[in-house]
């Protein structure tokens, strides 16, 4: 499927809950927020027939967040049942991991493809302070668990002034030691992330190559997102960049959104979408719902927007949307 600006779109990002084990400082308020009605949020035959649909127009890779996503019941079974979709090729998931532990085999039986587990830190007390009550030993169990299960593993990290400042070579060393990829990510001014200050990215790239040396640009296909990566020398795994803000990727963007609630989104910062829950409980047929998808997906917003005013401006937390 091309949306009116040429752009193909292959890749759809799916939030199956807004709930969470964790509460992020950068992505949630301190006391949670109130939960969606189970009513409100999409059942796993509702996600399966859309995936149905949009596999017949091009949708090939999934990504299964949240919230967490491992916090709603049966989700590995909805991976498999994603998997069983013809068309779909590929069905990540975008974790905190927690969850995760000693279920990993479990997850590659289902066919689990890929998993990038959220992991800022690796020291004990700051992962409980940032997570707000977290225990960072279970995320390395998890990922030790999806390395020996070969499960394409990557790592987000999100470099915070005072937060895991001292720490980020040792976060990239986790790709030298394992066949991974640690990705650093720019903090987006969603959410809750009003009082951190992000590191620049630039900065990140000046203490690796301090530490590591040269950064060699690993030209690898490593994914369908907007990140650049690097293999340092000794490397086994390599080190991406994403900088969603200071270098846009826009021109580039493959994905739409399924939000939780049943919004096909069509940008990460643009509030407008199509609601799609009325439509699947209205008893509209599968081509109403097709045809209203591609009319919207063909009118993806051109840019993110983010450094500027906009009218539709997001205003929902990233555990609504799924980051
Ligand atoms: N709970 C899962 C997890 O943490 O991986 C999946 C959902 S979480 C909303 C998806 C990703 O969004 C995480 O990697 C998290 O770090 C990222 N995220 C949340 N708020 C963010 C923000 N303000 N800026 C950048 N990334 C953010
Ligand atoms: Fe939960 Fe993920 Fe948000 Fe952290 S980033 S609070 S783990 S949804």
């Amino acid at each position: 499927m091309t949306d009116r600006l040429g752009r193909s779109i292959d890749y759809l990002r799916i939030s199956v809950t807004d709930r969470c084990n964790l509460r992020c400082a950068y992505c949630m308020p301190p006391d949670g927020v109130p939960a969606l009605r189970h009513g409100e949020i999409l059942r796993y035959e509702e996600i399966l027939r859309v995936v149905r649909i949009l596999s017949k127009h091009g949708i090939r890779h999934l990504r299964i967040t949240g919230g967490e996503p491992m916090a709603r019941r049966g989700c590995l079974d909805l991976v498999r049942s994603l998997r069983g979709i013809p068309g779909i090729l590929s069905v990540a998931m975008t974790s905190n991991g927690a969850l995760l532990d000693g279920r990993i085999g479990e997850a590659a039986e289902a066919g689990l493809t890929g998993l990038n587990l959220s992991l800022d830190t690796l020291n004990r007390e700051t992962y409980a302070a940032l997570t707000r009550g977290g225990d960072v030993e279970a995320v390395k169990r998890t990922l030790e668990q999806a390395v020996a299960h070969g499960i394409p593993t990557k790592l987000n990290a999100i470099p915070m002034r005072g937060i895991n400042e001292g720490e980020l070579t040792e976060l990239a060393g986790l790709a030298k030691r394992l066949p991974v990829c640690v990705r650093f990510i720019e903090l987006m001014p969603i959410g809750c992330a009003g009082d951190l200050v992000p590191i620049p990215l630039p900065e990140v790239v000046a203490r690796l190559t301090e530490a590591f040396g040269p950064l060699p640009e690993d030209t690898a296909i490593h994914g369908k997102g907007p990140a650049a990566y690097v293999r340092p020398e000794g490397f086994q795994g390599s080190v991406g960049f994403i900088s969603a803000l200071s270098h846009e990727f826009c021109e580039r963007c493959n994905r739409v959104r399924l939000t939780a609630d049943g919004m096909l989104k069509l940008c990460l910062n643009h509030a407008r979408g199509l609601d799609l829950r009325e439509m699947l409980r209205s008893g509209a047929p599968d081509g109403e719902i097709e045809s209203a998808m591609c009319a919207a997906i063909a009118e993806k917003p051109a840019r993110h927007n983010f450094q500027e005013r906009i009218a539709d401006r997001e205003r929902r937390r990233m555990n609504e949307i799924g980051g």
